[in-house]
């Protein structure tokens, strides 16, 4: 990266690829602020597509057309992790590609948190069923209520991930053959082991290109196909949304508290409520990240809280959907945190105007939005539609932010509107 860059001014073109919901929000903000909008995605009609003066609608694989994305803009930017070192040969980008290609890997990035005193759960390479079963043997694994057999690559919405409860490490701990172990885990579980493994990769698929050569001293490190990893007993989840900029500085909002249903994200609160302890704890192993990547670009961080303290999940090296509430409660949301910070600009305030609740609209098999006018009488309801074509048990099609001054009542609004929306009930 040059040492001094210039800012880039509307009306320039920001390029971004991938056209999801995550492009769409960045370019509503980009044009917003006077900037043109170039979006490489393979769908047509993707939500982006419909805020972009550019749509490049090839594959993400296709390096002439990341190439033809690059000269029609001024910065270049991503939604998603997974992009394919190969294609951005010689390109430059922000964030660069050393927090995806760590990210992207779930031993490289357990690692690294290790590496910089950040806490994580107990984590074990597995390549076969003797090291899941030397893992699941292992006294911090034992001390856990249970552990989770992750891909390292791949996963995404809680995809790719087998629970083992307090038996299966309790089977393995005995002498029975490994076949009777196999036998204790379930049927999906095992074919993994003993035949080809499902492909778990989202649109598209991450390689180690020859051709990328990461800064980073791990890059040559063998990653190993899966990990094991204690269950934390968390009472909480929460996540740091943050920007980092050129100058090295890093901001952030206050820690959200976020609710899963079925793996997938369900909902997001403004404020997680956490005792300032383990906030500032929780903010430095953010920081500390940034600082370690140079990180210009917005990205987030997940943890659990487990006895008050922060314990690390993982990072999202992109705006995270547990940041949309910025949209809504925020002076500068994260959308515009990314791009001030990715055209050299000055940082915004991360200050909150008010509280806010955030729920995701899930897709069904049959969506409507018949409930719509009736959750848009509750007052500081905000409607964020993704303009998806089609609807998929799921997919994440819109959200709804409640705002007000009191957590409390925002939350409440939020489920008066979410029961209103009945399609979405899960
Ligand atoms: P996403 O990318 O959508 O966040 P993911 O597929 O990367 O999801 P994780 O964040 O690793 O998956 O896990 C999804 C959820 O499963 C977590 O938010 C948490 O609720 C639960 N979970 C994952 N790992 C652990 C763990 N070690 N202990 C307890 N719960 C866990
Ligand atoms: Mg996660």
């Amino acid at each position: 990266m040059s040492a001094i860059r210039k800012p880039v001014l509307p009306p320039a073109t920001l390029g971004i690829l991938g056209g999801g919901q995550l492009g769409r929000m960045m370019a509503q903000e980009a044009r917003r602020m006077g900037y043109g909008v170039a979006v490489l995605d393979p769908s047509p009609g993707c939500p982006a597509s419909h805020l972009a003066d550019h749509h490049i609608q090839a594959d993400f694989s296709d390096a002439a057309a990341v190439r033809k994305l690059a000269s029609l803009s001024a910065v270049m930017t991503f939604e998603f992790e997974n992009v394919d070192p190969s294609v951005m040969d010689g390109l430059e980008s922000f964030p660069s590609l050393d927090p995806l290609f760590i990210s992207r890997n779930r031993w490289r990035e357990k690692n690294l948190a290790r590496n910089l005193g950040i806490s994580t759960a107990p984590f074990f390479a597995v390549n076969s069923l003797s090291d899941l079963r030397s893992a699941c043997a292992n006294p911090e694994i034992q001390k856990c209520k249970g552990a989770i057999l992750k891909t390292c690559e791949g996963g995404y919405d809680g995809k790719g991930q087998w629970r083992l409860q307090k038996e299966d490490l309790d089977a393995a701990k005995t002498t029975i053959s490994l076949d009777q172990f196999a036998e204790s885990l379930n049927q999906e579980l095992r074919t993994i082991f003993t035949g080809p493994r499902a492909d778990f990769s989202s649109t598209t698929t991450g390689s180690d290109g020859a051709a990328f050569e990461p800064s980073i001293a791990m890059a040559s490190e063998q990653t190993p196909e899966f990990i094991l990893e204690g269950m934390v007993d968390f009472s909480l989840e929460f996540s740091i949304v943050g920007t980092g900029f050129s100058d090295g500085s890093f901001h952030c909002y206050a820690p959200v508290r976020n609710e899963h249903r079925n793996g997938i994200l369900h909902r997001s609160l403004s404020s997680a409520n956490l005792e300032k302890e383990s906030r500032d704890l929780a903010v430095q192993y953010a920081s500390s990240l940034s600082q370690h990547f140079r990180y210009v670009g917005t990205f987030a961080v997940e943890f659990f809280l487990e006895n008050g303290k922060p314990v690390f999940n993982e990072m999202a090296p992109r705006p995270h959907n547990s940041g949309h509430l910025t949209m809504d409660a925020k002076i500068s949301s994260q959308f515009e945190q990314h791009i001030r910070a990715i055209c050299n600009l000055p940082a915004g305030s991360s200050e909150a105007l008010c509280e806010a609740v955030m729920i995701n609209l899930i897709g069904e098999d049959n969506s409507d939005l018949s409930g719509l006018e009736k959750a848009l009488e509750i007052p500081g309801l905000r409607f964020h539609w993704y303009g998806k074509t089609e609807s998929r048990k799921g997919r994440k099609m819109g959200h709804i932010t409640a705002i007000h001054q009191d957590l409390f009542e925002a939350e409440k609004r939020a489920h008066q509107a979410f029961e209103c929306l009945g399609w979405a009930r899960q």
